[in-house]
């Protein structure tokens, strides 16, 4: 994607990095409080919203929403209060005062006097054949989202953590059968997560299997997988010979192997990130939860700091209460400066 050349003097009030659900709900309310807003779209615009069809659970959609439209909706709403849009991944970041200075991967370096990081965290995908045509299509990585839309079917769900799971446990109230396939043949997941997966009589396991390929079309969305079971166990020396190949029928495939949050352009900077690079963010004076982060003035919102929740509709409301954040932040360095002004000589 081609990233639009921007205009480097001046410092923006705010930029919100990402444009999903969280990034578009931030928008809104910085647009509204007249701060002007510069909303970068990264390489997943509009973010994971738009790799589902339908979206039921977003409150105010009696019939629901599609996910891009969703996402194109709330773009829209943004730009009619006067955010603005521009292509541009972030490669790094300076955030030792404001204004902060956010390079991106054409070389431009944008500057801010408040940050909203609403990069999102991008799920992660196997690599099996097909996967890029069937997502969306029968193949999830949401099934809080695209559960429902598998009633009788018999699907898989792939990984052995406690989202895997609870993926498993949501699935089994609509599907016929659920079966999960790890690569192992001992779970991640917390003792009590398994034990719910365990106990549930819709719920089966495939050791040792890996996921190689999925099978169906756009049209008619999935109908099978071919499962590569490693009798020894993984990992394995896997070599074709001992392996055993098998292609079931199902008719959907959920990916439950984790998310990887997309903050490793504050690697180098003092926002606090936890072992798996989600953001901190941290409590006001009377210990309320705030969505600031260790650094004044740089807020999260959305996935990027909720390895838990991760619903769109969480991640909206952590993106009004960033952009409020940052509006009160900036009312404070504006205060600051003034004061400054007036006892220089
Ligand atoms: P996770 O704990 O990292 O588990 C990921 C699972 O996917 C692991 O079993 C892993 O296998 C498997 N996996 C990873 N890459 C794979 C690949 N390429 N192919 C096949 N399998 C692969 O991730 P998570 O389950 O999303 O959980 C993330 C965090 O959120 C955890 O701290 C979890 O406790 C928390 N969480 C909590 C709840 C809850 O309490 N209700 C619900 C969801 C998540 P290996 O085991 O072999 O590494």
């Amino acid at each position: 994607m081609n990233e639009e050349t921007e205009t480097t003097a001046d410092v923006h009030n705010v930029v919100i990095v990402g444009s999903g659900v969280a990034g578009l709900s931030a928008a809104v309310y910085a647009a509204r409080a007249d701060l002007e807003p510069l909303v970068l779209e990264g390489p997943e615009p509009g973010g994971q919203l738009t790799l589902t069809t339908d979206v039921e659970n977003y409150l105010g959609f009696s019939k629901g929403i599609g996910g891009m439209e969703l996402i194109q909706n709330g773009k829209d709403q943004a730009t009619r209060f006067g955010a603005e849009f521009t292509h541009g991944t972030v490669e790094n970041a300076t955030l030792e005062e404001p204004p902060f200075e956010l390079e991106r991967s054409n070389g431009d370096v944008l500057q801010t006097r408040a940050l909203i990081v609403a990069s999102g965290a991008s799920a992660r995908w196997v690599g099996a054949e097909n996967e890029d045509e069937l997502m969306g299509y029968g193949l999830s990585t949401c099934a809080t989202c695209d559960g429902a839309f598998h009633r009788g079917d018999d699907v898989l769900v792939i990984g052995g953590g406690d989202s895997a799971m609870e993926e498993a446990l949501f699935l089994a109230k609509f599907a016929d059968s659920v079966t999960v396939v790890h690569r192992r043949e001992e779970l991640r997941a917390s003792e009590i997560m398994a034990d719910r997966a365990r106990d549930n009589e819709d719920i089966e396991f495939r050791w040792n299997t890996e996921l190689k390929a999925i099978h169906g079309s756009q049209e008619e969305g999935v109908t099978g997988a071919t499962l590569v079971s490693h009798p020894d166990g993984y990992p394995a020396e896997k070599t074709e010979t001992s392996v055993d190949r098998e292609t079931v029928d199902v008719g959907g495939v959920f990916y439950a192997i984790g998310h990887t949050p997309n903050t490793e352009f504050l690697e180098e900077t003092a926002v606090e990130r936890d072992e798996n690079g989600y953001l901190h963010t941290r409590a006001d004076d009377a210990g309320r939860a705030t969505t600031e982060t260790m650094v004044e003035g740089v807020f999260a919102a959305g996935d990027v700091a909720d390895p838990h929740y991760q619903q769109a509709i969480t991640a909206a409301g952590t993106g009004s209460m960033a952009a409020l954040d940052a509006e009160a932040s900036l009312e404070t360095l504006e205060r600051t400066e003034e004061t400054a002004l007036e006892v220089a000589p």
